[in-house]
C-alpha cells in the first residue's frame, strides 16, 4: 500500500519518533499525544483492520501486545498502561493500517468503560 501513511512510515519515507523496531513490526511515539506517554506500535506488513486480519497474523498480533509492557516501561509508564485498538467507522479509526495504542502516564487515565 503505497500511499498508506502507516506503511509509508514503515519503510522510513515518512520520519517518526521511533522507540523500537523488528523485521515485523514498528513502534513510535503518536504525533498528538493523549497521555504522556503515547505510542502505536504497528505490522510493517498492510493490515487494514483488526477485522482484515487473518488466522496466520495471530503470532504477529499476539508479538504486537505482548511488546505493550516493555515499551511502556522504557518509556516511563511504570505503573500501569492502556492498549486500544480501533477499529472501522464505529470504532473510530481514522488511520487504516492496524496499530495497536499504548497510553500511559503518572496519574490514572480517564475512565472509558
Ligand atoms: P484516532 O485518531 O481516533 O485515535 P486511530 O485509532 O486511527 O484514530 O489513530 C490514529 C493515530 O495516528 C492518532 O492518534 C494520530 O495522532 C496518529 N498519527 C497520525 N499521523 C501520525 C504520524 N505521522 N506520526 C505519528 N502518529 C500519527
Amino acid at each position: 500500500m503505497s500511499d498508506c501513511l502507516f506503511c509509508r512510515i514503515a519503510k522510513g519515507e515518512i520520519p517518526s519518533n521511533k522507540v523500537y523496531e523488528d523485521e515485523e513490526i514498528l513502534a513510535f511515539k503518536d504525533i498528538h499525544p493523549k497521555a504522556p506517554v503515547h505510542l502505536l506500535i504497528i505490522p510493517k506488513k498492510h493490515i487494514a483492520t483488526l477485522s482484515d486480519a487473518q488466522a496466520e497474523d495471530a503470532p504477529l498480533l499476539g508479538r504486537m501486545l505482548a511488546l505493550a509492557p516493555r515499551l511502556a516501561a522504557d518509556q516511563g509508564a511504570t505503573d500501569g498502561f492502556r492498549t486500544i485498538i480501533n477499529t472501522g467507522r464505529v470504532g473510530g479509526q481514522e488511520v487504516y493500517h492496524l496499530h495497536l495504542h499504548v497510553l500511559g502516564g503518572n496519574a490514572p487515565l480517564p475512565a472509558m468503560l
